[in-house]
């Protein structure tokens, strides 16, 4: 019996991962889950569950959480703390599947008591990557990529052979406008940046698919996973995603992970891990599909891969401005205040204003490039 920590259970992620557990009930046990504000859902995840605690991310909705679970013996907590204390429950496996910079506090808490953490919430590495990777050689915590790209990488990375990887190939859908023309892109709207051609997500990753910030994002994360340099770490458009990224050895050796693009895949790889276990994923008919295709990433109509590599270049704080920027600018594309192109913009634009007064020595310094971005990506969308 494995006990389980769900980070973000009302999620995709967080979903897809329940679903899994609940399909093999006499190898996995819930000891906690966490949410933001859909109350209900949480409640409905509680109930089937039975977890000992529950956490909601929004301290406003306390009251309300603790009146829904009266009686049920199932404790609860609602803000930054009650997450923390999710995390650090006693548990064989926290699943970290809170999207953005917010899941870095009880993703980190996790991996400072040692846990070992499953982790999708990229931004968490993009946001901190040093520190979290100090924070797990410290504990001894072991950290398994969930992100289906790293996840890949992950399962061909010989250790042994470290020495001899020669590069770190990513792969990309390209996302919903892989050929669309920079006037369409300009005008792009919510509802066309979220229908994502191959996989089912929360909104924000979505968006980052379509502006291929998610692969800069993932870059960054890649780096700081596997310990290597930024420029052994190319990206190739892959529109199929089946080929779910690749590791190529100094004798010209390229080991690939394929599948079908279904999260339960690499999820389930995280769970069973060292073990492995089924899933109900489609399973994968190369005579069906035919053709795979590749082809090198535009950088003229997906800026925000240069961005990324840059800020990885740059080091310190650029990543976790980058993040926050984008964070900030995805929101407000999708809150219909900015447009399409303007997230890319926001993000270059916070680069070159702040990166020069923040560092990213500490988690207190982290932090603070992390708030003062957002204050400066608020004003900034305000007045555009
Ligand atoms: P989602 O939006 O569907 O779910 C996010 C979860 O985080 C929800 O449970 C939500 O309640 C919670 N949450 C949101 N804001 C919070 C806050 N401020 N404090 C606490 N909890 C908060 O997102 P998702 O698509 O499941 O993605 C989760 C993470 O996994 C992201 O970092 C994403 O990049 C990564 N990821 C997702 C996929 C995917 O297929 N969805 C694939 C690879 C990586
Ligand atoms: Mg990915």
């Amino acid at each position: 019996m494995k006990r389980v920590v769900v980070l973000g259970s009302t999620g995709s992620v967080g979903g897809s991962t329940l679903d899994l557990v609940s399909r093999n009930p006499d190898h996995f046990e819930v000891v906690a889950l966490t949410g933001q504000r859909r109350l209900d859902e949480l409640v409905k995840q509680a109930l089937q569950f039975r977890p000992r605690f529950v956490a909601l991310g929004d301290p406003a909705l306390h009251n309300a959480l603790a009146e829904a679970l009266a009686g049920t013996g199932i404790a609860c907590g609602a803000g930054p703390q009650a997450l923390v204390d999710a995390a650090t429950l006693d548990s064989d496996l926290v699943m970290a599947a809170i999207v953005g910079a917010a899941g870095l506090p009880p993703t980190l808490a996790a991996i400072a008591e040692g846990r070992t953490v499953a982790l999708a919430n990229k931004e968490s590495l993009v946001c901190a990557g040093a520190i979290v990777m100090a924070a797990a050689a410290a504990s001894g915590s072991t950290l398994l990529p969930v992100d289906s790209e790293h996840n890949a990488i992950f399962q061909v990375f010989a250790e042994h052979q470290r020495a001899r990887v020669a590069r770190l190939i990513l792969t990309a859908s390209g996302g919903p406008f892989r050929s669309s023309d920079y006037e369409a892109m300009a005008q792009a709207t919510p509802a066309q940046a979220v229908a994502h051609p191959n996989w089912s997500m929360g909104a924000k990753i979505s968006v980052d698919s379509a502006t291929m910030m998610n692969k800069g994002l993932e870059l960054i994360e890649a780096h700081h996973l596997f310990a290597m340099p930024e420029p052994m770490i190319e990206i190739l458009v892959h529109p199929q995603s089946v080929v779910h990224s690749l590791v190529e050895y100094v004798d010209g050796s390229v080991l690939a992970q394929l599948g079908s693009p279904d999260m339960r895949v690499p999820i389930a790889n995280a769970l069973a891990w060292p073990d492995r276990m089924a899933t109900p994923a489609a399973r994968l008919d190369l005579a069906a599909i035919g053709r795979l295709t590749f082809e090198a990433p535009d950088p003229q109509r997906f800026p925000a891969l240069t961005l990324a590599r840059h800020a990885l270049q740059r080091g310190g704080a650029a990543p976790t401005i980058l993040n926050a920027a984008n964070e900030m600018a995805v929101a407000g594309f999708l809150g219909g205040r900015v447009g399409f192109l303007d997230i890319a913009g926001l993000v270059d634009r916070a680069l070159e204003t702040l990166v020069g007064d923040h560092d990213a020595e500490s988690l207190e310094a982290v932090m603070t490039a992390d708030r003062a971005t957002r204050k400066w990506a608020a004003q900034a969308m305000a007045s555009l």
